[in-house]
């Protein structure tokens, strides 16, 4: 056997896989097609759980001087006035230090910082080896060993392992060979993303969202700024005749600030398309083979928890692996408690992502009226707030239940007051952290 496992993508998720695995023994192989990376935008905001798993990886340290720290996370709900300051309707705030863990904040890095300090931290380990640029082309198995079959330069090599993981993002070839289903939706929304130079006034994750437009403007490193805007479907190409003026005045409507920096984009090129779509596949693992990030599930951006999910699913499957490497025991009796732990997690965020793309895709007056007071008693009861950071945050997992929809719109009056948060207590019912390894308990 040439390798334990062979991980197919050096992403975000493949290498927090490859850095879990090598760093404990287990003899891995990433293949990345890539030899650069870092052109296009992906995922920058770090949830508490992702930190969490960075820290236990020796990858937190680095990556705190490289990174933007962000306790709360602002919506405005406004009126934009044209050339003036735009009217606050309502000002609402996600504030991660109700958390009680010490990673109560989210953060914001550069993914290609992030990659790249995976990559260093695993190089210390022999166990770990890189591929880079080698595109997979497809695997077989033949008595029980996964065969993959690897493009180096001009040559296939035909390359043996116990696992082939898949973890190449959403065109993954290896969920192809496994022949799952996929379930994929998209919305009647696009996004513009960019980052430029940030305005000393903006200090923390904002959003500002009017009836019918929608903008995130969220601190990086080192005065940077990353932003989405979102347009119907279709304004793109129309947007890009009319040069860059129409995407500086939308910044500048919601936050007059914006002068001076938003302009700093010099050619559209700098400015990313993103169309969100929201896929579900039937299954993460099939013999020997299993999938994980963007290759399992892709969620709409607008809860910020791709990136996190595929760091999530990493850890896990790390967990797992080293433990059927520990134990000698091979097979899918024991990879698909992967897909047993993860995938009602990943189904439940994806929902969540749903909801919140749902919340800002109609523009009518009523929905707006509908989503300040949902936001107002989000912020306001205790519990609500709570259930949400912890279902954020990928710490816990806490469902919504027929209860929350109509506290989420002040019912019954006053009840927000009852509920005070103990943390202990808080901590023993949601906190999922012992039950994501159920194989230990085996
Ligand atoms: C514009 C944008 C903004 C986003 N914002 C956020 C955010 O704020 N927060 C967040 O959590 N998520 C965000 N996401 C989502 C996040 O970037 C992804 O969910 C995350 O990158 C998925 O990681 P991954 O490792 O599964 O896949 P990827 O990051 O897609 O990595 C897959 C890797 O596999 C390689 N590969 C592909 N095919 C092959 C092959 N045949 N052989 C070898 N290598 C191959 C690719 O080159 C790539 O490096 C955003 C995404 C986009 C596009």
């Amino acid at each position: 056997m040439d390798y334990d496992v062979i991980i197919i993508g050096g992403g975000v998720g493949g290498l927090t896989l490859a850095l879990s695995l090598s760093s404990r023994g287990v003899r891995t192989l990433v293949v990345e097609k890539d030899p650069k990376g870092g052109h296009v935008y992906k995922g920058e905001l770090l949830q508490p759980k992702s930190m969490m798993i960075l820290d236990k990886l020796d990858v937190l340290d680095p990556l705190l001087p490289n990174s933007y720290q962000l306790d709360t996370i602002h919506t405005y709900e406004v009126e934009l006035r044209p050339g003036d300051r735009p009217e606050t309707l309502c000002h609402s705030r996600l504030d991660y230090s109700m958390l009680p863990v010490k990673y109560n904040y989210a953060r914001m890095a550069p993914h290609e910082k992030i990659r790249e300090l995976l990559t260093a931290r695993a190089e210390e380990f022999s166990a770990f080896h890189l591929w880079k640029p080698a595109v997979f082309e497809k695997m077989e198995t033949k008595d029980g060993v996964q065969k993959a079959f690897i493009k180096k330069g001009k040559e296939v090599y035909e390359i043996t392992a116990r696992v082939i993981i898949g973890a190449e993002g959403r065109l993954s070839k290896v969920r192809k060979t496994m022949d799952v289903s996929l379930h994929s939706m998209q919305y009647n929304h696009h996004f513009l993303t960019v980052t430029f130079p940030r305005p000393p006034e903006l200090k923390e994750a904002t959003i500002f969202a009017s009836r019918n437009h929608f903008v995130g403007l969220f601190p990086l490193p080192e005065g940077q700024v990353r932003s989405v805007y979102m347009i119907e479907p279709g304004r793109y190409k129309a947007m890009r005749k009319e040069g860059l003026e129409p995407v500086f005045k939308a910044y500048r409507d919601f936050m007059p600030e914006m002068e001076g920096y938003v302009d700093e984009i010099k050619k559209w090129k700098e400015i990313q398309l993103m169309i969100p779509i929201r896929h579900n596949t039937s299954r993460y693992v099939t013999d020997s083979s299993a999938i994980l990030g963007d290759a399992a599930h892709s969620v709409h951006p607008m809860a910020g928890e791709g990136m996190n999910m595929a760091i999530q699913d990493a850890d896990i499957l790390g967990e797992l692996l080293v433990w059927m490497h520990e134990h000698n025991r091979w097979g899918k009796e024991y990879l698909s408690w992967f897909e047993y732990v993860r995938k009602p997690r990943s189904e439940f965020v994806s929902g969540l992502s749903h909801q919140s793309a749902l919340v800002y895709s109609f523009s009518s007056r009523p929905w707006q009226k509908i989503r300040m007071r949902a936001l107002r008693y989000l912020e306001s009861h205790p519990r609500l707030h709570f259930k949400h950071l912890l279902n954020i945050s990928g710490l816990g997992m806490w469902k919504m239940n027929m209860m929350d929809w109509p506290r989420h719109m002040g019912f019954p009056p006053g009840e927000s007051r009852r509920y005070v948060l103990q943390e202990e207590e808080m901590r023993k019912r949601f906190f999922t952290e012992k039950d994501d390894y159920p194989w230990k308990s085996e």
